[in-house]
């Protein structure tokens, strides 16, 4: 296992994955009479994630952005494990997951863990919390049943919570508690990265930075990696190394923060950037990217932004630009990049 220490390493490695979701053309009665009487449609094919590659290194912090349905969440389930790609790889501390057996492969996923939106749904109403952070390290033989206790108040502890709370079932804490009880659940199992999707989107301002906080005390004391997807961009830019731009699918500029922040070069990219409110700025009006993220059913054709974007050329409607360097760690995937 010393390849979990190699800081070289990629932590996850996704290597041209994409994610296809089929539904039949006609759910329901309609379709199950029409399927009985032999009509059938093609099956209608979402587009979540298309060719993407993406690295997280240990203790790195990058963030996912874009618009809601560019396929960011999709991404990060992939990269923790609870979705398989449709194709493309995943390579966990340099090994690819297909290639391990399945002892290996749990191994693997327990390196990463997500930590969900929504703490309320995603905690079990019917567990009390010690039941709820515990029973993941016993099963995985991180504690027995003689030192769970201890270890259930220790997880709580890390996470900020008071472990004397641990009896109480989800519904007696509040939003931010429970986002605590979460994050307690995700490092019980002593994860390496966590996912955050949204981590902090539906709490109120002061607890959002609370638990923003707690993930960089985190970071510093068990040296863990982030993949922070936020439509956030002022967080994003406050807390992360590197950042990843999604548009419909596809990684279209990924730089360091600084140099994204400071010098976007794909319009997506600039448009988003446009659209950050700042009070030094005095603006009472802001710009928005014009139009609305069209279906990931039918992504247009070539480059998937060019009903939007204003630098659009004929060729991009035809050609799909690829994401390629132009500074040093940075890439942008637009044809005004070959332009002299
Ligand atoms: Fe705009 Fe064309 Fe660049 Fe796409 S490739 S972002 S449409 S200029």
């Amino acid at each position: 296992m010393s390849a979990l220490m190699d800081k070289d390493i990629p932590l996850v490695d996704l290597r041209g994955v994409s994610k296809r979701f089929g539904a039949q053309a006609e759910p329901g009665s309609v379709g199950r009479v029409l399927r009985r009487v032999g009509i059938t449609k093609a099956p209608v094919v979402t587009h979540a994630v298309d060719g993407v590659d993406l690295t997280v290194r240990p203790g790195e912090v990058v963030g996912l952005v874009g618009e809601s349905g560019c396929g960011k969440s999709t991404l990060g389930r992939i990269a923790a494990g609870l979705l398989s790609p449709t194709e493309g790889e995943v390579h966990v501390n340099g090994a690819a997951l297909q290639s391990l057996n399945a002892e290996q492969r749990l191994a693997a996923r327990l390196r990463v863990q997500m930590v969900f939106q929504d703490p309320f749904s995603s905690l079990n109403p019917r567990l009390r919390v010690s039941r709820i952070v515990g029973e993941a390290a016993r099963l995985h033989g991180l504690t027995d049943a003689a030192g769970e206790d201890d270890y259930v108040c220790a997880q709580l502890q890390r996470a900020g919570l008071d472990p004397a709370l641990r009896h109480r079932y989800p519904h007696q804490f509040s939003g931010g508690q429970r986002q605590r009880i979460g994050i307690a659940r995700a490092l019980a199992v002593q994860p390496a990265m966590l996912v955050s999707d949204e981590a902090v989107a539906a709490l109120d301002v002061s607890i959002q930075a609370q638990i923003l906080n707690l993930f960089m005390d985190l970071r510093d004391q068990l040296g863990l990696a982030y993949l922070f997807i936020s439509h956030d961009l002022g967080v994003v830019e406050h807390l992360c190394d590197r950042v990843a731009v999604m548009y419909l699918g596809r990684v279209v500029e990924s730089a360091p923060v600084e140099e994204l922040f400071a010098r976007p070069n794909h319009p997506y990219t600039q448009a988003l950037l446009a659209e950050i409110p700042r009070f030094e700025s005095r603006r009472t009006r802001f710009n928005t990217i014009r139009g609305e993220i069209p279906s990931p059913i039918n992504p247009p054709s070539g480059c998937h932004f060019h009903p939007r974007c204003p630098q659009a050329m004929p060729r991009c409607s035809v050609e799909a630009p690829k994401l390629r360097g132009i500074a040093v760690h940075h890439q942008s995937a637009c044809h005004l990049n070959d332009t002299p």
